[in-house]
C-alpha cells in the first residue's frame, strides 16, 4: 500500500516543474502550459494510469465504485477508458459519510498519514446535510501553491505587487491555495479575516495593496463602501482582483462595473471544494483585456482531465457542446477523485489562448451548476444571465433579488434592485421598463420590476442569495 502512495507522489512531484519559481515573465511553466496536445495526452494518461491504482488502493470508496462496476484499475490502460470509470457524485459523498463518520472513506488520507503530515481540514459549507471534510497533507498544500501561482502569474501578479486577501480564513478551500502561492511568488500578504468592511477600506488607503482577493460580490461592496469614506476606488492602489466562489470575469456586465468602479482588472478562480482545490480554471491577461467575444477560463490539464457531459446521459458531450463539468484531480494526495461531477454548465474548445498557453478553454466561463438553473413557465436560465441584464445599468446599485413567485398557477418572475440615490423617483417607472425589456431580452420572460431606495435590499459581504424561489416554499 505505501508503494503505491509513494509512486503516486513521486509522479506527481515529477511533473511539478519550477517549483521555485517562474521560467520567464510569461510562463511559470513553459514546458507544461505551451505543450501540443499530445503532450498534454501523454501526461493524464502517465498519471491516470497510476492515480486508479491509487484510489483503489486507498480509498474503500472508489474500491467499492470500482467493484460495482466490475471493474480493476488494469481495465483502465489508457485515456480512452477514462469514460468507463462511472461519474463521482456529491450524492454518493453524502452517503459515505453517513455511513462512515466523520471523514466518509472517498480521500486516500488516512488517520496515520493525517497525524504524520497533515496540513488543513477543509469542509462543505451549509448546516443541513453532514459536512463533507478532507484532510489534506503538506504535499497539497506545496501543489495548490505552485499551481495557484502559475494562474496568478498568468493574471500579470508580480514580485512588487502587495495583496489585500478578503476572506475569513475559514474552512474552505477558497483562498488558501492563493494565500501560500503568493508566499511563494513572493508577494506579501495583508490577511482580512473578520476586520470589519469599514476597517478594510481603511487598510487599503493606508497600506497601499495593489491586489485584492474578494468575492465578486463583495468587490462590488467594498468599492461602494470606500466611496461612502470619502475614498475613490478608482483612485486606490488596486490594479487587479482577484475572484473566486462565483462567477466574475466571465460575465461581462459585473466585470465591466467592477472594473469601471476599481480601475483595475477583474481575473476569476474556477474550482470546488471535493476535487479541484487549486487553480483548476483562471483567466489570464489576454482573456480578461481582450474585446471580442466572450472572456474564457483557463483549464490546468497537466493536472487534471476536464469533460462535460450530459445533464441526463452522465456521457461526455463532444467539444463545443455545452455540458456539465466533470474533474479528473491528477495531482493530489488527499483527493485525487475520478470523474468528479462539479455539475456547472460550460463548453471546452481547445483553441489555443492568444497569451500562448494550450489547454483547453471553458469558453464564456462556467456558467452556474444544473441546480441553480431556474424554470420559469417552462423556460430554463441561469440566475447568471439575469445578473448579466441588471448589472448592465450603470445608474441601479450592486444588490439585487431575483424573486420567483406564482399566482393563479403562472409562474412569475419580479426583480428587485435598488436605484442609486441620485436617481429621482419621478425616473422610477421609465428605468423599470428599460430593466424589464433588457431582462426579457436576455431570458425571453418579462419580468415585474420592483425598484426600491437605495440601502433596502442587504448587503452582501460574502457569497450572494439572489434567487428567492417561492413556489418551492408552497
Ligand atoms: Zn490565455
Amino acid at each position: 500500500m505505501a508503494d503505491v502512495r509513494k509512486q503516486w507522489l513521486d509522479l506527481v512531484n515529477k511533473y511539478m516543474l519550477q517549483p521555485d519559481g517562474p521560467a520567464n515573465d510569461r510562463f511559470w511553466v513553459p514546458e507544461l502550459e505551451t505543450c501540443s496536445r499530445d503532450r498534454i495526452k501523454d501526461i493524464q494518461e502517465e498519471k491516470l494510469l497510476l492515480c486508479v491504482k491509487f484510489l483503489y488502493e486507498c480509498s474503500p470508496f472508489y474500491r467499492e465504485k470500482f467493484k460495482k462496476a466490475k471493474l480493476h484499475p488494469s481495465d483502465i490502460k489508457s485515456l480512452k477508458d477514462l469514460p468507463k470509470i462511472p461519474i463521482t457524485t456529491k450524492t454518493e459523498m453524502v452517503e459515505d459519510v453517513k455511513v462512515n463518520p466523520p471523514w466518509g472513506t472517498y480521500t486516500t488520507v488516512n488517520e496515520e498519514i493525517w497525524s504524520r503530515r497533515g496540513w488543513m481540514m477543509f469542509a462543505t459549507s451549509g448546516t443541513t446535510a453532514a459536512p463533507r471534510a478532507f484532510r489534506h497533507t503538506l504535499h497539497d498544500r506545496d501543489i495548490w501553491a505552485w499551481n495557484d501561482a502559475r494562474a496568478m502569474w498568468a493574471m500579470g501578479i508580480r514580485p512588487g505587487d502587495i495583496a489585500l486577501i478578503a476572506f475569513g480564513y475559514a474552512p474552505h478551500v477558497f483562498f488558501w491555495g492563493v494565500h501560500y502561492a503568493l508566499n511563494l511568488m513572493g508577494v506579501p500578504i495583508i490577511p482580512r479575516g473578520s476586520l470589519d468592511t469599514r476597517r478594510t477600506c481603511m487598510f487599503i488607503n493606508t497600506f497601499k495593496p495593489t491586489i485584492l482577493g474578494a468575492t465578486p460580490s463583495y468587490a462590488l461592496y467594498l468599492g461602494d463602501v470606500m466611496k461612502e469614506m470619502g475614498y475613490d476606488p478608482a483612485q486606490s492602489s488596486i490594479r487587479i482582483i482577484i475572484t473566486g466562489g462565483e462567477p466574475g470575469a466571465t460575465i461581462a456586465a459585473t466585470k465591466r462595473r467592477t472594473e469601471a468602479l476599481w480601475n483595475c482588472e477583474l481575473h476569476e478562480f474556477y474550482g470546488c471544494t471535493e476535487a479541484s482545490q487549486t487553480a483548476g480554471g483562471y483567466t489570464c491577461q489576454y482573456q480578461v483585456t481582450q474585446k471580442d467575444g466572450p472572456v474564457c477560463d483557463h483549464l490546468t490539464e497537466d493536472i487534471q482531465i476536464w469533460e462535460t457531459v450530459d445533464p441526463v446521459t452522465m456521457e461526455p458531450v463532444p467539444l463545443g457542446k455545452p455540458g456539465l463539468s466533470v474533474v479528473t484531480n491528477l495531482f493530489s494526495e488527499a483527493a485525487p477523485l475520478a470523474r468528479f461531477l462539479i455539475g456547472d454548465y460550460t463548453v471546452l474548445n481547445y483553441d489555443p489562448c492568444p497569451c500562448g498557453r494550450t489547454h483547453a478553454l471553458a469558453v464564456g466561463g462556467f456558467y452556474g451548476r444544473a441546480d441553480d438553473m431556474l424554470n420559469i413557465r417552462g423556460i430554463t436560465m441561469f440566475p447568471t444571465a439575469i445578473e448579466e441584464a441588471i448589472r448592465g445599468f450603470a445608474e441601479v446599485g450592486d444588490e439585487f433579488q431575483i424573486v420567483v413567485s406564482q399566482e393563479k398557477m403562472l409562474d412569475v418572475l419580479t426583480i428587485v434592485a435598488e436605484p442609486r440615490p441620485d436617481v429621482p423617483e419621478k425616473d422610477y417607472p421609465k428605468l423599470a421598463k428599460r430593466i424589464q425589456d433588457a431582462v426579457r431580452l436576455m431570458v425571453e420572460i418579462r419580468p415585474n420590476v420592483d425598484l426600491k431606495p437605495y440601502g433596502t435590499l442587504p448587503k452582501t459581504e460574502i457569497k450572494a442569495k439572489r434567487v428567492f424561489d417561492q413556489r418551492k416554499l408552497g
